[in-house]
């Protein structure tokens, strides 16, 4: 298995919950959109716990960015993320993940679930491919949609929230339900793309099925 310690160069909180980290990119450290890696905290007593995090930069950027979400109350790897600063390391290993574009559709994402969809459509917009790909994105409340401003400009009208905790002029509330997905979506015959945690994926892949989605079109990884 491969390794590379990274320095991080910058780390900061873009939502509530989420940090934005970014390293120096490994010579060597290839990845399609999409992937994941197992990251690892450089010190003793967390080398040996790996989690996987997604890489939301571009596989030609000269750094990797990764958007993590924190959950303090489980005192475990991203809690301890929260402790780091600038020029602490962390340790990469194999780049792995089930999702990657396989032609336009739908995404659909709760929370830190966008992340496979961050670098995916950043790339089809630098290779002018957005096309009618479009992005559902569930969250709590409207300080949680991460980078709300890059998918309006990547995306315009294909970019549709929906808040469960908060109503908000302008956004939809409640759960994605077959109705919700009905009213936005307009052909079932595409890719699906599906990210969140795993009660949400579990409800949206049967709602799909039930909606007449061939599960061939369906590429999931739950969080
Ligand atoms: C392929 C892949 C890519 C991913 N990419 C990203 C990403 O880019 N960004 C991102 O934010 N997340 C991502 N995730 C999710 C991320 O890996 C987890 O959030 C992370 O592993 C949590 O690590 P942790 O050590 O903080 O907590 P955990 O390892 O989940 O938990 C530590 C301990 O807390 C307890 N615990 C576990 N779950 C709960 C719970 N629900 N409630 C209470 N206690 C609990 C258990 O005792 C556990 O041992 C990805 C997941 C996968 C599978």
């Amino acid at each position: 298995m491969k390794s590379y310690t990274v320095k991080i160069e910058s780390i900061y909180h873009v939502t509530p919950d989420v940090l934005r980290i970014v390293v120096n990119k490994p010579l060597w450290f290839d990845f399609e959109p999409g992937r994941a890696t197992e990251i690892s905290i450089n010190k003793d007593a967390w080398l040996k716990e790996k989690r996987p995090f997604t890489m939301t930069s571009l596989p030609e950027n000269n750094f990797l960015e990764f958007m993590i979400k924190t959950y303090p109350e489980r005192k475990g790897v991203t809690n301890e993320l929260l402790h780091l600063k600038k020029d602490d390391e962390l340790i990469l290993h194999d780049v792995f993940g089930a999702i990657a574009y396989k032609g336009e559709g739908v995404f659909i994402a709760g929370g830190a679930g966008v992340t496979p969809f961050i670098s995916i459509l950043r790339d089809l917009k630098v290779k002018d491919k957005i096309g009618k790909n479009m992005l559902l994105f569930a969250n709590k409340t409207k300080a949680d949609i991460l980078l709300e401003k890059e998918f309006e400009n990547l995306l315009g009208t294909a970019f549709v929230n929906i808040l469960s905790d908060e109503q908000v002029d302008g956004y939809s509330f409640g759960r994605i339900t077959e109705e919700f997905l009905k009213e936005n979506i307009e052909n079932f015959n595409q890719q699906f793309y599906l990210c969140g945690p795993p009660p949400m994926m579990k409800e949206m892949e049967e709602t799909l099925k039930n909606l007449g989605v061939n599960t061939d079109l369906i590429t999931k990884e739950t969080y």
